[in-house]
């Protein structure tokens, strides 16, 4: 890890990487948070008192089981999921589901962990949770997801409900698992419990805004910084990671705000696309034909694809990481910094190593970090239970102004917190005091919970 940490929390957070070994993810998230808890503990003596730092780092409860599935040709496959429901004191545990080969109890913690101080900071009634599995949705037949949905929703359901932990989607999961997860849910607990999982389709309890939430939202804190700074989006060149979810909507706002889109990604390579990024396009690719980013650049002639080319060596002025964790290290940083890029906001979860944290911090630029930035997503997620609660429809305009305040509203709490502890500018030391603060007062408030 890079910075000191305070001498006080020094061994708390060797504590933490005793009691969890081998999980890298979640000991690099723990580190970034107490890196920047040390004025806080001393202007709140009670959170030492109650021993709050050690309670938030040990999650409440930590679910794993086994997840039986048959394949198209009747052979089986044994996957591990897991639910990590990390705080309740704000509210029900919130969090996506990802599925990915990647994942294991160190991701799904760091997310866990992460997701605490995001939803706090969304200002909405949401604990913090996520969940997942290794399973490789890569190359699967819509039969064999539902039917590891189905298997995995099996064991699940039991740990969930509106007021307890409520899932969504993340990577490998979308509007497709939802619905299999969702209806298996309705089927076993013979409830249409529509709050008990977000991201769902429109005409089954889902929220309009919601898929673009996390992009838009991710845009609209850029947005803010930039206004920060007296600048704005007008003619900027940006490169955005990941060609899922939240990047194709990060992308769509851009271009609406009078940014052009230059380069975007997936795990087999990059497009560069000097005219800007052909949207529909890319949607078409990644959402409906399921297929790799490489044949974007078939039928664009001025497009090129480079084959596991590295997006973060591309001149720009605004760069959004939007695929995952570590996606961007300290020499991309470098690369970035000496490339005249002056603005960053993470999309992903933790894509910047602290290596390349520290450079964005030291250069100064306007860097904003996922757990404001893309708080939008889980934001409209909690606008979707409510709207579940009051068994409501808002329009696309509602609930996207809704969206755009909420964002604001991060941006300047993190501002004005990165002010008052004498860091100006400092939005990673404003997000993790603004959501620490309010978490923190819930728990000291319930006692020993
Ligand atoms: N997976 C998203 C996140 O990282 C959204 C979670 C949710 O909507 O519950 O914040």
């Amino acid at each position: 890890m890079t910075a000191r940490l305070d001498e006080k929390l020094e061994p708390i957070y060797q504590d933490v990487v005793r009691r969890n070994p081998g999980e890298s993810e979640f000991h690099q998230a723990v580190h970034e948070v107490l890196e920047t808890l040390g004025p806080v503990m001393s202007k709140y003596p009670e959170f030492a008192d109650h021993k709050i730092i050690q309670r938030i780092c040990e999650p409440e409860r930590q679910i794993i089981f086994r997840v039986p599935w048959q394949d198209d040709n009747g052979e089986i496959h044994i996957n591990r999921a897991f639910r990590v429901e990390f705080n309740s004191a704000m509210g029900p545990y919130k969090g996506g589901m990802r599925f990915h080969p990647s994942v294991y109890l160190g991701i799904i913690k760091f997310l866990g962990f992460e997701q605490v101080f995001k939803n706090a900071i969304t200002g909405m009634p949401i604990g913090g949770g996520k969940g997942g599995s290794d399973f490789d949705p890569k190359g699967r037949s819509d039969d064999e997801i539902m039917r590891f949905c189905q298997s995995l929703m099996t064991e699940l359901y039991r740990y969930l409900g509106e007021y307890t932990d409520v899932p969504a989607g993340d990577i490998g999961v979308g509007q497709r698992e939802v619905g299999y997860l969702f209806g298996q849910y309705k089927r076993i607990t013979n409830r249409y419990e529509s709050g008990v999982f977000t991201g769902k389709g429109l005409s089954w309890g889902g929220s309009r805004a919601r898929k673009e939430a996390t992009g838009y939202g991710t845009v609209y804190f850029l947005q803010e910084m930039l206004k920060a700074r007296g600048e704005d989006l007008e003619g900027k060149t940006c490169v955005v990671s990941g060609s899922g979810n939240v990047a194709i909507y990060a992308m769509d706002k851009i271009r609406k705000l009078g940014g052009k889109v230059i380069a975007c990604s997936d795990s087999s390579g990059i497009v560069v696309d000097e005219d800007g990024i052909d949207l529909e396009r890319i949607q078409r690719i990644k959402e409906v034909e399921r297929r790799r980013i490489s044949v974007y650049a078939d039928e664009r002639p001025k497009a090129r694809f480079v084959e596991d080319g590295n997006i973060w060596t591309l001149p720009c002025d605004v760069a959004l990481p939007c695929a995952t964790q570590n996606e961007l290290s300290g020499k991309d940083a470098r690369e970035l910094l000496n490339n005249g890029c002056t603005a960053l906001a993470e999309g992903a979860n933790m894509p910047c190593t602290p290596e390349a944290v520290r450079m964005f911090q030291e250069a100064k630029i306007a860097y904003g970090p996922g757990k404001a930035a893309n708080a939008g997503g889980v934001a409209t997620s909690a606008l979707e239970m409510q709207q579940n609660a009051s068994r409501d429809s808002w329009t696309f305009e509602h609930t996207e102004e809704r969206l755009h305040e909420i964002m604001v509203d991060i941006h300047r709490n993190c501002y004005e917190t990165a002010d008052e502890f004498g860091v100006p500018g400092d939005y990673v030391t404003g997000a993790n005091i603004t959501g620490f603060i309010k978490v923190s007062n819930a728990m000291v408030a319930m006692g020993l919970i």
